[in-house]
């Protein structure tokens, strides 16, 4: 069946999903295996070994690649596991790009992990495109954008950057966790690469810790799927099947996701002992333009920073709320409070963190879907 001509809501519960072969069973089985049997040598039905192929991740990889309007998915273990693949396409010498307020594992693992194999990393503020451009250099093989941005939800335009990497021959990778396929189709903006943390909207349901690649390229696809059999960090058969139930649901969580995440900005913008809040449906945040041009909505992620900036009164919040629950991770259904210098960036040096605008006391909400008089009632109790 071809699934191009479906809108997405119609694609999230069916693309990728045929009837079990063997007995029709709708939902694709959890196929719990290590190895195949072969009729005779090199005679199989495409499977062999469960490193590189299983039926339960191939249904999930089609799926992926058709949400995020894709030719090609693949699957990991972890978002950060997808990380890690996609910087083997690079050699020492080579130097990438990237924005100054990325999530802090992927920071880490650029910095710490790769740095001394021989990559090169600069990082910048990316609101600004001549700002990333000035820093391309003939050995620049790579631009990694994450937008909307953790935590501060900066937005960088994809297009713009879509467009330098072209003209440069540098391959554009997008982090497209906090907006998920729902609002945002990077591949459809001119990226070369679109990488997931899993773990988060498309899963959904905070049971899963699993990370994807979406790409149209035929010849990345064939580097990443070496990658993935060579280095082994896939995922196994049941974690592929709870992101394959959360996406069935993706557009009906994101929506509402929307419509919380609007009712909490306001609520907490009109509170006298908010400084500031950050989030992207402001018409006066900063790059909304390019968020409304690039995006269909605008998510449930909000920051903010009491008055006074006090960490007292922050962590006061931080302790105080029932429903929200203090957590690292986001995009669950169930809403959730973080404190990103010591929980999500502390890997970061606090020197850079406030140097790119990440206060101490900054409060990050991932809004989730439960009613949402509830949710402003929990803040406004925890606030005071
Ligand atoms: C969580 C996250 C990651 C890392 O994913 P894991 O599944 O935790 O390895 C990468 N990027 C962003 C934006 C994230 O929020």
């Amino acid at each position: 069946m071809s699934h191009t001509n479906y809108k997405l809501n119609t694609l999230l519960i069916h693309a990728g999903v045929e009837p079990d072969p063997t007995t029709g069973a709708i939902m694709t089985p959890i196929y719990q295996t290590s190895t195949y049997v072969q009729e005779a040598p090199g005679k199989h039905k495409g499977y062999e070994y469960a490193r590189t192929q299983n039926p339960t991740r191939t249904v999930l990889q089609n799926a992926l690649a058709a949400i995020e309007k894709g030719k090609h998915g693949l699957c990991f273990g972890s978002g950060l596991a997808a990380t890690d693949a996609i910087m083997k396409l690079l050699k020492p010498g080579d130097e990438v790009i990237s924005t100054n307020d990325l999530y802090g594992g992927t920071y880490r693992i650029f910095t710490k992990v790769f740095q001394p194999y021989g990559l090169k990393f600069h990082f910048t503020g990316m609101s600004d495109v001549q700002a990333a451009a000035a820093l391309i250099t003939d050995k620049t093989k790579m631009i990694w954008v994450e937008t909307p941005t953790n935590p501060l939800l900066n937005i960088i335009d994809i297009e713009a950057f879509a467009k330098l990497a072209h003209q440069h021959n540098i391959l554009l990778v997008v982090d497209n966790t906090f907006a998920s396929p729902y609002l945002q189709n990077p591949l459809t903006l001119g990226a070369d690469v679109v990488i997931h943390s899993a773990t988060k909207y498309l899963g959904g349901h905070s049971d899963v810790v699993h990370g994807a690649i979406i790409v149209n390229r035929d010849d990345l696809h064939e580097q990443l799927t070496f990658i993935q059999n060579a280095c082994g960090a896939v995922p196994g058969p049941h974690d592929c099947w709870l992101v394959l139930r959360g996406i069935k649901t993706l557009h009906v969580r994101m929506q509402r996701h929307c419509e919380n995440g609007e009712k909490v900005a306001k609520y907490l913008r009109s509170h006298p002992k908010v400084e500031k809040v950050y989030w992207i449906g402001f018409e006066d945040h900063p790059n909304h333009d390019v968020a409304k041009k690039q995006m269909r909505g605008y998510g449930g992620m909000i920051s903010f920073v009491l008055k006074g900036d006090n960490m007292d009164d922050a962590l006061q919040v931080l302790s105080g709320t029932h429903l929200f629950s203090l957590a690292e991770s986001l995009g669950g259904v169930e809403s959730l409070i973080g404190h990103p210098a010591s929980m999500t960036h502390g890997s970061i040096p606090r020197e850079e963190r406030i140097k790119n605008g990440l206060a101490d006391s900054l409060i990050r909400l991932s809004v989730g879907i439960e009613d949402v008089d509830d949710l402003i009632s929990d803040l406004a109790h925890a606030i005071g």
